[in-house]
């Protein structure tokens, strides 16, 4: 069963077609990720499923319903939701207050700025609980700022999670991490397997060969292929348009 269904959806900037007539679905439960060169429209993409861009053409349908034109924040609310950029943690704040924030913001009442006593018990334990999840238990007091690079990738995935995704669209969690710290990231996605289906954007192509159950592969706003690693790998229009350093590259790394 599909969660997100894509259907020609077409993005212009004034003469430029960043996105091209796109269709896709997204399977219940999948790791999709989206390749494809600089350029190619992978963030574009993004935006227009996430709403921070509206297409020119095309329909956005999220579980059966057409979300087109529903703002970022409306679409959160249903389940379909993107991760954070670093700039939206709060640096001066510590890992676990920035998880009681965004666990608070997702919640309908927010606006309610007098809660009783047990409520903040059980958003602190939720707030406790998706530390856990994201590796930084241990870091829980520590203020943001105070965090490796990684662990604030770590935090923004956390935030992102707060929104309790049925759907979650990771745009190149592994940007800028070492390692040991994208092995960690790594580590953090494959166990969100079972809980949310999950598009990723990433450069990282070992990361995307060790994640993906499929791949689509994006080449001037078009999807020129999607499969499995395997497909992917030997597609002759892939190898010949976007994969052959980056594989290569993948391959000793792995
Ligand atoms: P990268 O891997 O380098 O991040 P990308 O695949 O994410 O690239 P996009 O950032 O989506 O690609 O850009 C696709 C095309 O659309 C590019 O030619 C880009 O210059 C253009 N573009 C993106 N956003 C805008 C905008 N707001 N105004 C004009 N052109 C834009």
């Amino acid at each position: 069963m599909s969660v997100l269904q894509l259907h020609g959806l077409v993005k212009r900037y004034g003469g430029l077609l960043a996105t091209n007539e796109l269709s896709l679905e997204i399977e219940e439960g999948e790791i999709h990720a989206i390749i494809g060169p600089n350029g190619a429209g992978k963030t574009t993409l993004i935006h227009q499923i996430s709403g921070a861009v509206v297409p020119n053409q095309g329909k956005i349908i999220f579980n059966d319903r057409d979300v087109t034109i529903l703002s970022m924040h409306e679409r959160a609310k249903l389940g379909l939701c993107r991760s954070y950029q670093i700039t939206n943690i709060f640096q001066s704040y510590t890992v676990i207050d920035n998880l009681s924030l965004a666990l608070q913001a997702s919640k309908t009442s927010s606006m309610r700025f007098w809660r009783p006593a047990i409520q903040e018990k059980t958003l602190f334990a939720e707030a406790r609980q998706l530390a856990k999840e994201i590796g930084l238990e241990h870091q829980a007091q520590t203020l943001a700022c105070a965090l490796a690079h990684g662990e604030q990738r770590q935090l923004e995935l956390g935030l992102a999670l707060a929104c309790k995704p049925q759907l979650l669209l990771l745009d190149e969690p592994m940007a800028g991490t070492g390692h040991e710290e994208s092995a960690k990231m790594i580590e953090l996605i494959q166990a969100l397997r079972g809980k949310a289906s999950v598009i990723l954007i990433e450069h990282d192509m070992d990361a995307v060969f060790k994640l993906a159950d499929r791949i689509s592969v994006l080449v001037a706003g078009r999807i020129i292929a999607t499969g499995t690693a395997d497909f992917i790998r030997q597609h002759p229009e892939v190898k010949k348009a976007y994969l052959g350093d980056e594989m290569s590259d993948a391959k000793e790394a792995a």
